[in-house]
């Protein structure tokens, strides 16, 4: 589904991304895990087009997006400051990710309604997003991500600014949730718990540069390196 081959990305003499090369597979849920710093946002802006590469390319279904702008990639994005509009309402929160121009009042509310239902939220259709908890605003962000039905949804450190038990109980839904729509997601997080809860495969980052790819298995059973081990909590 998703190539990225050699991508390097420099800010004026720093090297962001070095050669970093992953591939998802169709239904496959891969977690980039990293330090701050370690060039994870970056690597989901080159993905989406907001960002150019210096060398390397993005192919999806094969078909290299050199070129080919954001808004036409057909991907969702969900970012850890959700970016939704906190004076409207949910209804028209969640249409804008429709995108569908001339789609009819009646069709995006029946659209609506069903990503509602999807994430868990029936009946907050007409609240303002203001009134909603931080976590239920979370879940408004991801009906909006998957409303135009991407064929890559790509989450930046999605549930960072959720306490540690509403964190641990949306991990749990939106790993069946993915499952169940076999939707195909690029996720990147610091959190080594976020990670492996929502992983199929690991990709560890460490100033731009991967480090180690694998099962959660086979990383936390054999960490590539002394690196791999601390950051995942291994003291020795
Ligand atoms: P992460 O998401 O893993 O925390 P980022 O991809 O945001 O890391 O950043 C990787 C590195 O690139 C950091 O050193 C950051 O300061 C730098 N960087 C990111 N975006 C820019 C930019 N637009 N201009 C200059 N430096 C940037
Ligand atoms: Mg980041």
């Amino acid at each position: 589904m998703l190539r990225i081959d050699g991508v390097t990305v420099r800010f004026g003499g720093h090297t962001a991304l070095d050669t970093v090369g992953l591939d998802v597979a169709d239904r496959e849920t891969v977690c980039v895990l990293g330090p701050s710093g370690s060039g994870k946002s970056t690597l989901l802006r080159v993905v989406a087009g907001l960002q150019q590469p210096d060398t390397g390319r993005v192919l999806l279904s094969g078909i290299d997006q050199n070129g080919i702008p954001a808004h036409k990639r057909q991907l969702g994005l969900m970012f850890q400051d959700h970016q939704l509009f906190p004076q409207h309402n949910v209804q028209d929160n969640v249409a804008f990710g429709l995108r569908m121009r001339r789609t009819g009042r009646r069709e995006s509310e029946r659209r609506v309604g069903e990503l509602l239902d999807l994430v868990g939220l029936p009946g907050v259709r007409n609240r303002a997003v203001s009134s909603l908890s931080g976590g239920e605003q979370q879940r408004v962000a991801l009906a909006r991500a998957l409303a135009p039905q991407p064929r890559l949804l790509m989450l930046d450190e999605p549930l960072g600014q959720l306490d540690r038990s509403l964190r641990e109980r949306l991990l749990v839904e939106l790993r069946q949730l993915f499952r169940r729509l076999g939707t195909t997601v690029l996720a990147v997080t610091h959190d080594q718990g976020e990670a492996f809860a929502l992983a199929d495969r690991l990709v560890v980052m460490r100033e731009g540069r991967v480090e180690q790819t694998g099962t959660p298995l086979e990383v936390w059973q054999h960490p590539a390196s002394e690196f791999v081990a601390r950051f995942l909590g291994f003291e020795n």
